[in-house]
């Protein structure tokens, strides 16, 4: 197979420290899954694995960490028969590939079968083979040190990364531990249906993704999540009122007698991007039509300013959210990428008011597209107090700023892995009144499954932008000098 990897040393990517080799297809061992990658998104992580931001873990190792891809094998057992955790059996010595692929101790052709990697029916990771699934960040934790037991296993001292600690999917094949697998064939048309392509909406099935608009939901959406959970707004909101499908639109100057039934239009799936004055507009995105069941959302286009408009939200979460606060809650992102344009159509589905702070006017343009309620440059103040703030930048200088716009108690979520040196604070300004920083390590399983979950009851606009696989590294160049709003996505074709 092709496969990218690090060079001898990382180095900035303008240099091309990543190589374009043919590598052996990967075996998975026990309790692994080999997958066939359909499309990886392309993440700043990656970036600042390649260029030595992040301490080399794994020499020659292969970026990427957004993976959707295809089960082709399930791991063998180990040279006793034994999976070597539970004693238990793990794979039918038939396990095999649905693409022909020859494993070693796989004579049979049996794809259909249904296992975990343990061998045991109650596990809740059942993957079989031909499935579509995600691989993310986070691939192993240790399940029994102080952080596993307590539900933090994102700070687990022992935890590993794909693309950082092993091989990621900047390649055809990966391999990747079947408990740290997300499921995503509810988020995608049928395997095969000719609307599992882009620019195809043929086929109504729930939210309209493709391979390539997953992928980024799988770091860029489960981080940005976590971040967002992690400004306090969300606490006391339970994950079933998160996931509840909403009708949440922005309307400027809202009569009082307005007859709120009236507006939910399309409820059944609730684009998340509905909602703003150029509603309409982000029909460009992806490919993905705001359509559904008839009902085209061309028409809501909300014309007005970001001072007046009025939430209305049929989401028990924001619901909830808005009563706790006592107001609509204000939310600012500092950077609009990959993870933050996904990020804010979750807040705004959520009832919150989103301002955007960023360079680049592609990414301001992205933002008002989506509904957010205002954009401008990364140290501009934004036109309101904010609840609170999440930075996806890698620039600690965004830090004073960000920490200055927020109201008496806000606080502030840093999102990124990696950011440089966070400038002298005043006290008076950036801290006093109880504002907060907080960082944001990676995520939880837990995380991850509820994301996707929301992802799957609203439909999420991805601005995806492809590359073919053997493009990575000018990906990574374009990621790097800003290039494109949005997310990058490698495809293998
Ligand atoms: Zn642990
Ligand atoms: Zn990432």
């Amino acid at each position: 197979m092709h496969a990218w990897r690090v060079q001898g040393q990382p180095g900035p990517i303008e240099d091309e420290p990543l190589e374009w080799v043919e590598a052996p297809i990967p075996q998975p061992g026990p309790g692994e899954a080999l997958i066939h990658v359909l499309a990886c998104g392309v993440c700043r992580t990656d970036l600042h694995v390649s260029e030595g931001d992040l301490p080399a873990h794994l020499r020659h190792v292969t970026p990427g960490h957004e993976i959707v891809g295809e089960i082709v094998a399930l791991g063998g057992t180990s040279a006793n028969g034994r999976d070597g955790r539970n004693g238990h059996r793990a794979i039918p010595d038939d396990a095999v590939d649905a693409r022909n692929l020859r494993l070693p101790g796989s004579g049979h052709h049996s794809s259909g079968n249904s296992y975990n990697a343990f061998g045991d029916p109650d596990t809740k990771n059942q993957f079989r083979i031909g499935e579509r699934v995600g691989v993310a960040w986070l691939r192993h934790t240790c399940g029994h040190c102080e952080f596993c037991r307590a539900g933090k296993e994102n700070l687990c001292p022992n935890s590993q990364y794909t693309g950082w600690d092993a091989n990621g999917g900047y390649a055809q094949y990966t391999v990747a531990p079947v408990d740290y697998l997300y499921s995503v064939e509810g988020l995608l048309p049928p395997s095969g249906s000719r609307s599992s392509r882009r620019h195809s909406n043929a086929t109504v099935f729930g939210p309209r993704y493709t391979v390539e608009t997953v992928a980024p939901l799988l770091c860029a959406g489960i981080i940005g999540y976590r971040a967002l959970r992690r400004t306090g707004l969300l606490d006391g909101v339970s994950a079933h009122e998160i996931t509840a499908r909403s009708t949440t639109l922005s309307v400027p100057s809202l009569p009082k007698s307005i007859d709120v039934p009236q507006l939910r239009r399309g409820s059944a799936t609730s684009p998340a991007s509905v909602h703003g004055r150029h509603g309409g507009s982000a029909n460009r995105l992806a490919g993905n039509r705001l359509t559904s069941g008839g009902d085209s959302f061309g028409g809501d286009s909300f014309s007005g300013d970001f001072s007046s408009p009025t939430q209305i939200s049929t989401s028990p979460a924001a619901q909830h959210i808005a009563a706790r606060l006592g107001h609509t809650p204000v939310l600012g992102l500092y950077g609009f990428g990959g993870s933050a344009h996904i990020t804010a159509q979750v807040a705004l589905a959520l009832g919150m008011r989103v301002h955007v702070l960023t360079r680049g006017q592609e990414a301001r343009d992205l933002a008002l597209e989506l509904g957010c309620a205002s954009a401008a440059g990364a140290y501009d103040m934004p036109p309101e107090p904010l609840d609170a703030a999440i930075i996806f930048a890698p620039v600690g200088d965004i830090v004073l700023p960000a920490l200055e716009a927020l109201r008496p108690g806000g606080v502030l979520s840093l999102a990124g892995i990696h950011m440089s040196d966070i400038p002298p604070l005043n006290y008076e300004r950036h801290v006093f009144h109880e504002k907060e920083i907080r960082s944001v390590e990676s995520n939880t399983r837990d995380d991850g499954r509820e994301f996707l979950a929301f992802a799957a009851a609203h439909f999420i606009a991805i601005d995806a932008h492809p590359y073919p696989l053997d493009q990575a590294q000018r990906a990574l160049q374009d990621l790097k000098a800003g290039r494109f709003a949005g997310a990058a996505v490698l495809v293998n074709r």
